[in-house]
């Protein structure tokens, strides 16, 4: 993984929940995207936007607790290397935490210390999980709204495929002006769970992996799960104890920790 600089060239609303932020910067040339959740580290700036310089792991340990900037994980929506740019889906929950917090007030030139893939450093798949075994013949994802950037990545990748794969979909959202548009084809199955105010987080998608009825026990299977920590939890004990589900193909992530 490399460290550097990136710069804020767009900014926009997507709905309620959602601020796409486009960065750029001359060693965005070198990142690596392996797989569509592909993630990166954030250094989230200081309150008055300037940074502090991130060159190392260990020098970044080093800081004194008052400066170390907050470091958050977020997923590369769209890299595009030939024009130095890649866009980044922030989920906006307040200004409790930094991350939500900068990107809420993030204006056009603010800057942002990065750490992410390099084509160089990076040779083999890290930093991410969606990495399916070619023969998966039945995928499925169950994703939150934090989730949801790597999940349409994931979408619009598989759509190019010929023909695209047998896909079955969650995603739980906190509004219903957060469901987006994304592809479409015969063997996708895409279902948008919208969270009312009392629900648990990720209780929506829970309960929809316990209405999956996995009937051909031959059929090669893959799960992606990524949400709030509890959820991702509960979803993977559930389909861990299918007797026919190969436990390795239970992919499973917390995005984030309900605290
Ligand atoms: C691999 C990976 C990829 C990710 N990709 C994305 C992405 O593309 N877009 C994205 O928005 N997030 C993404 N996340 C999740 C993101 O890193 C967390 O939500 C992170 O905690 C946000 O940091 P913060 O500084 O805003 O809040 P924190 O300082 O971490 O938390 C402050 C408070 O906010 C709460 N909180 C944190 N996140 C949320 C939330 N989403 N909803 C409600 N309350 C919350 C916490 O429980 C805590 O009480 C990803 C996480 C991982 C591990």
């Amino acid at each position: 993984m490399r460290f550097f600089e990136v710069e804020v060239v767009n900014k926009q609303i997507l709905s309620p929940s959602f601020i796409r932020i486009t960065f750029k910067g001359d060693a965005v040339k070198n990142m690596v995207v392996h797989a569509p959740d592909q993630w990166l580290k954030l250094f989230i700036p200081n309150e008055d936007g300037s940074v502090e310089k991130v060159i190392g792991h260990n020098q970044y340990l080093k800081f004194p607790d008052n400066i170390r900037p907050p470091m958050r994980t977020y997923t590369i929506r769209e890299l595009r290397s030939e024009i130095l740019e890649f866009d980044i889906d922030f989920v906006v929950h307040g200004d409790e935490g930094p991350a939500s917090r900068w990107a809420i007030s993030a204006k056009i030139h603010d800057k942002m210390q990065i750490r992410a893939h390099s084509k160089s450093a990076d040779k083999t798949p890290s930093g991410c999980k969606w990495l399916p075994p070619s023969d998966a013949e039945n995928l499925y994802i169950f994703a939150d709204e934090t989730a949801m950037p790597a999940t349409l990545a994931i979408i619009e990748s598989l759509a190019k495929l010929k023909p695209p794969p047998k896909l079955t979909v969650f995603i739980e959202v906190p509004t219903e002006e957060d469901i987006l548009t994304t592809e479409k084809w015969g063997q996708l199955k895409l279902t948008w769970l919208v969270r009312n105010s009392n629900d648990k987080y990720g209780e929506k998608l829970y309960e929809s992996s316990k209405s999956i009825e996995l009937r051909n026990s031959k059929e090669n299977t893959y799960f992606w799960i990524a949400a709030e920590k509890n959820a991702v939890r509960k979803i993977k004990m559930h389909f861990s104890q299918i007797s026919n589900i190969n436990k390795k193909s239970i992919m499973h992530i917390a995005y984030w920790i309900n605290s």
